[in-house]
């Protein structure tokens, strides 16, 4: 059952092989069993989530053929849920119950998805690890010494866990596809815009985007159809033909100090593609080396403008002390010019880097992480290095385009995976070009051990 995708759970469901009810049950009773050692929930909901299955369970007897319905799911825990706490993994916010849901939790109510809890995340999403979560670090299902990314780490741990089917998270600058790529799971950042940001906790409102997580293409795709502002099918083109396509490769990208697996997975990844006919072209993308200190500066320079509504920030925690100090910085009159102002100059010039290549090629495909997920206590004590992680992941960040993270294979026994970007709106084709792949090979259908 842990393994099932959308599909077949939703056609379990409907042939009556179990009720909701039971399908919600057995997942509760699979966090209560992992969930104290991988600590990836702040909050489990479950007479919540009982009570969304027996309202799914009549709608499916009423013939209803949404496919998410009674599908559980997990929310990352900056997404307001109507009275369930939302703690943006923050002392200051502990006791936050929202009133009202997120629009794109209400989206998902439609389909009377059980929720079974909200996933842990780094305070105020501002991190790449976990471990600057107030209630305390997700470990990463794969080797509990390893962080699970993030900062959507509580969601990639719990879909990669099989807590759940299926998870939300959010991406300023990487923070779904990084913990996607290090939890071995499939996630996609949708072009900015495409999902409301209504009643997420926000941390940059130019960079800030809601998006699945999932174990498949197919299932981000299913999920992102009723996510975003209104019902639009992604799955439609997933069978399309790839063939035709030419994929960008950033040189940049690759001048990275990769590690050799992850290298030699890309490149066999790119042998996948070239057997579907898929041609690949090198291009460039001059400004790439910039777009981690433009993203810093510009996400922390919201972030203090935002946290700045906050009454106890005595209770904040260091990581996000210090952004706020660095974002009050670049924020000064006498700063202003030289870091806020040429920060939106340069983001300006990265976004023009990515309109030229893609007058060339129709996608790109570059590393998601350098390496496979690093040991709890290893960079936390060094941001700058911890900034470091995300640099495959700002510069789509800050262009607004879709990118897609997919699990391409292990080093010794932790995942790594590839990224695929896309032009602005191009989400179903990034989908698409995914669900190829996955199609060929079966490194995403792969769980770890234990679980
Ligand atoms: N890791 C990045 C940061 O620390 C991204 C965070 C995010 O996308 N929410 O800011």
């Amino acid at each position: 059952m842990k393994n099932k995708t959308i599909k077949e759970l939703s056609s379990d469901l409907r042939k009556k092989e179990y009720s909701c009810i039971e399908l919600t049950k057995y997942y509760l009773q699979r966090i209560k069993d992992y969930n104290p050692k991988l600590n990836s929930f702040i909050t489990v909901t479950e007479s919540e989530a009982l009570g969304r299955a027996r309202l799914a369970d009549k709608l499916l007897a009423s013939g209803d053929s949404n496919l998410l319905i009674g599908i559980p799911i997990a929310h990352k825990d900056n997404i307001c849920t109507k009275n369930i706490r939302t703690t943006c993994g923050s002392n200051c916010m502990a006791d936050f119950v929202p009133a009202e849901d997120a629009h794109v939790v209400g989206q998902l109510q439609k389909a009377a998805m059980p929720i079974l809890g909200k996933t842990n995340l780094d305070e105020f999403a501002m991190g790449t690890s976990n471990e600057r979560s107030a209630f305390g670090v997700s470990l990463n299902p794969w080797d509990l010494e390893k962080v699970p990314g993030g900062s959507s780490g509580g969601s990639a741990a719990t879909v990669a866990a099989r807590l759940a089917p299926v998870a939300t998270g959010s991406d300023t600058g990487g923070s779904i596809r990084q913990p996607a790529t290090f939890c071995g799971i499939s996630a996609l950042r949708p072009t900015y815009g495409a999902i409301s940001r209504n009643g997420m906790v926000e941390l940059s409102a130019s960079l800030d985007q809601i998006g699945p997580m999932a174990k498949s293409v197919e299932d981000l795709a299913i999920l992102l159809s009723y996510m975003t502002k209104t019902y639009k099918d992604y799955t439609a083109q997933l069978n399309n033909r790839v063939g035709d396509f030419t994929v960008g490769l950033p040189k940049e990208y690759f001048a990275t100090d990769l590690d050799p697996a992850v290298a030699s997975s890309i490149d066999e990844a790119m042998s996948v593609f070239e057997k579907l006919g898929v041609k690949f072209r090198e291009i460039s993308l001059p400004n790439f080396f910039l777009s981690v200190a433009t993203y810093q500066i510009l996400s922390t320079a919201d972030a203090v403008r935002n946290l700045a509504k906050l009454d106890n920030k005595e209770l904040l925690g260091t990581e996000v002390k210090r952004r706020m100090l660095v974002g009050d910085y670049v924020l000064r009159p006498e700063h202003y010019d030289k870091y806020y102002l040429q920060a939106q100059k340069v983001r300006r010039l990265i976004c023009q880097d990515f309109e030229d290549a893609f007058k060339d090629v129709d996608l790109l495909l570059t590393p998601s992480t350098a390496t496979s997920a690093f040991a709890l206590n290893s960079q936390v004590k060094d941001p700058i290095k911890m900034y470091l992680n995300d640099i495959y992941m700002d510069g789509s960040s800050l262009a607004g385009l879709p990118a897609l993270a997919i699990p391409s294979g292990f080093d010794e026994i932790m995942p790594i995976g590839f990224q695929l970007i896309g032009k602005r709106g191009f989400d179903s084709l990034l989908l698409n070009v995914g669900h190829q792949y996955q199609q060929h090979t079966d490194w995403h259908t792969i769980a770890p051990e234990g679980y």
